[in-house]
C-alpha cells in the first residue's frame, strides 16, 4: 500500500514530469536523425551502383551492336567482356533477341529460351529500365542494343543485368547498428545530464519545503528568501506575507487572551477583598454585611456581562455560514431594539428618536443584526449627558440600507477613533466600567455587520456628539 503511494508520488513530481519530458524530446531527433541517415546511404548506394552498370551496360550494349553477335554468338571478345561484367558485379548478365529469345545466360541455365518480362519488353520497345528490390536484394537493369540505320534507330535486342544489393544492405546494417550504439550512448549522457541539471534546478524549491516546514514545526525563523527564480521569489513573497499575517493573529489572540484574563479577574480580585475584609473583621454589623454583599453581588453581575459578552463575540468570530438569514422588516426591527432600550433611556432623561424614510425589508440574520443595532444605541445613551437626546435613522437606496445613530454626547477623542473597535478598549477606562462596558459591544457590533457584507463608519467631535453610520447590503452576499 506505502509502495503504490510512492510510486503516485513520484509519477505527481515535477521533477519525474521534467525528466521524463526532456529524455522524450531529446531522444525524437536522435533516433529520427539515425533513420534519415540509414535511409539516405541506401538510397544513394543503390542509385550509384544502378547508374555504374547501366553505363557498363550501354558500353557493352555498343559493343554488341558493331558485331553480328545476336545472330551468331560466338565473339569470344564479346563472350570474355560479358563474363567479366558478371563477375565484377557478382550478377547474372542475359543478352537477349529482338525476338524474346535468350542468346545468352552466364547462368547457362536459360539459352535459348524466350523471356517475356515487362522490363524486356520495354526495352526491346527502346527504354532502358530498373527496378529494386529492397526485399530479395537485387537490382533489375535492362539496356536496349541499338543500331542506327539510315534515319532512325532500330533496337536489335537488350541487355538484362540482376545484380545482388547484398553488400549494400549488409553495410547498411552495419552502418545501423553502429548509429543505434551512437543513439544510446548520446541518450544515455544526456539522461545523466537531464537527471543533475534537474536535480539542480528543482534545488530552491527544495529550499522553500525546507523553510516552510521548520515554521510549521514551530522554529522562530526568519523571511524565506529564495529569489533564483521569479517564481520562488513570488511563493517567498506570499508565504512571507502569510508569515506576517499569521504573526499579528497570534499576537492578538495573545493579547485578547490576557486581556480577557484581566477583564474576568478583576471583579473576582473585588470579591475577594471584600470576603476577605469581612472575614478579618469579627462582630461586623449587619449593614456592612449587606453593603459588601452587594457590592459582591454587583461585581458577579459585571463578571456575567463580560462573559456573555465574550460570548457573543465568539459566536461573531464563526464563519458566515452560521448565519441565519432571512428577509426583515428593518424598521420594525430598529422600533423593537429602540423600545426596549427606553428604559435605560428614561433613567438619564435621555430622548431617543427614530426617523424612518422609507420602509426597508432586508436579508439579515436578526439576531445578530440586532446586537449589533443594540450596542450602537445603547454606547449612544450610556456616553450621553443628562436629558440629551439619541436620534437613530433608516434609509435605503437600491443596493443598501443605511442606519444612522447620533447622539448628543460626550463625543470620543481623535486618537481614540482608530482604536474603538478593538476589544476591551475604552476611552475611559473607569467611566466605562462605571456605567457597566466591558469594552466588547463595538468589537460585537463590528463583527457583525461585517458578516453581513456591511461597513460600519464613525464620526465624533468631543463635546458635541458621536455618529455611528450602517451600510449593510439589502440581499445577502455570499
Ligand atoms: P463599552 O462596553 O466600554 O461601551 P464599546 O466597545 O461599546 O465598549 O465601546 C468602546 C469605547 O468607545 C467605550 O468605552 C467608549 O469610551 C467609546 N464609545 C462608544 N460609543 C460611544 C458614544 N456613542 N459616545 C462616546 N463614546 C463612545
Amino acid at each position: 500500500m506505502d509502495n503504490l503511494k510512492n510510486k503516485g508520488k513520484i509519477f505527481k513530481s515535477l521533477r519525474f514530469q521534467i525528466i521524463v519530458l526532456l529524455i522524450v524530446l531529446s531522444s525524437i531527433p536522435c533516433f529520427v536523425i539515425k533513420e534519415v541517415v540509414v535511409t539516405a546511404y541506401e538510397d544513394r548506394a543503390v542509385a550509384w551502383r544502378t547508374a555504374e552498370i547501366q553505363e557498363q551496360c550501354t558500353i557493352l550494349a555498343n559493343q554488341i551492336a558493331k558485331t553480328d553477335y545476336l545472330n551468331e554468338p560466338m565473339s569470344e571478345v564479346i563472350d570474355a567482356e560479358i563474363s567479366q561484367f558478371s563477375n565484377i558485379y557478382n550478377g547474372r548478365v542475359m543478352i537477349i533477341d529482338d525476338n524474346y529469345k535468350i542468346v545468352r545466360d552466364t547462368f547457362g541455365s536459360e539459352e535459348g529460351k524466350t523471356i517475356i518480362a515487362p522490363d524486356v519488353i520495354a526495352c526491346l520497345s527502346g527504354k532502358s529500365t530498373q527496378f529494386y528490390d529492397a526485399d530479395a536484394q537485387y537490382i533489375d537493369i535492362t539496356t536496349p542494343i541499338t543500331e542506327l540505320e539510315v534515319e532512325e534507330t532500330h533496337v536489335k535486342g537488350a541487355i538484362l543485368v540482376s545484380v545482388s544489393t547484398g553488400i549494400i544492405q549488409e553495410t547498411n546494417n552495419i552502418l545501423a547498428g553502429k548509429a543505434n550504439f551512437t543513439s544510446w550512448v548520446i541518450l544515455l549522457v544526456i539522461l545523466v545530464l537531464i537527471v543533475f541539471v534537474v536535480s539542480y534546478m528543482m534545488k530552491p524549491f527544495k529550499k522553500i519545503v525546507t523553510g516552510i516546514e521548520d515554521v510549521t514545526e514551530g522554529y522562530e525563523s526568519e523571511n524565506l528568501h529564495v529569489d533564483t527564480y521569479q517564481e520562488t521569489e513570488e511563493i517567498s513573497e506570499a508565504f512571507n506575507k502569510m508569515l506576517g499575517r499569521m504573526k499579528i493573529l497570534d499576537d492578538s489572540r495573545q493579547e485578547f487572551v490576557s486581556n480577557v484574563s484581566h477583564e474576568l479577574k478583576t471583579p473576582l480580585t473585588s470579591m475577594k477583598v471584600l470576603a476577605d475584609s469581612l472575614l478579618m473583621q469579627e462582630d461586623v454589623p449587619v449593614e456592612l454585611y449587606k453593603e459588601f454583599m452587594e457590592d459582591i453581588t454587583e461585581e458577579i453581575e459585571r463578571e456575567n456581562k463580560i462573559i456573555n459578552d465574550l460570548l457573543s463575540l465568539v459566536k461573531m468570530d464563526k464563519k458566515s455560514t452560521d448565519l441565519n438569514i432571512k428577509p426583515e422588516n428593518i424598521n420594525e426591527l430598529v422600533e423593537r431594539i429602540l423600545k426596549r432600550l427606553q428604559p435605560i433611556a428614561a433613567l438619564r432623561n435621555v430622548e431617543v428618536v427614530f426617523e424612518s424614510f422609507r420602509p426597508v425589508t432586508a436579508e439579515v440574520d436578526e439576531v445578530k443584526l440586532t446586537l449589533a443595532i443594540t450596542n450602537l444605541v445603547e454606547n449612544a445613551i450610556k456616553y450621553n449627558k443628562e436629558e440629551g437626546w439619541v436620534q437613530v435613522s433608516l434609509n435605503a437606496d437600491h443596493k443598501y440600507f443605511y442606519i444612522k445613530v447620533s447622539d448628543s454626547g460626550m463625543g470620543i477623542p481623535q486618537d481614540s477613533l482608530d482604536h474603538i473597535f478593538e476589544r476591551f478598549y475604552r476611552v475611559d477606562k473607569s467611566h466605562s466600567r462605571e456605567i457597566g462596558g466591558t469594552g466588547l459591544g463595538l468589537a460585537i457590533a463590528r463583527n457583525a455587520i461585517i458578516m453581513h457584507r456591511g461597513a460600519v463608519k464613525v464620526h465624533s467631535e468631543e463635546g458635541v456628539g458621536t455618529t455611528f453610520t450602517v451600510r449593510v447590503p439589502l440581499n445577502y452576499i455570499m
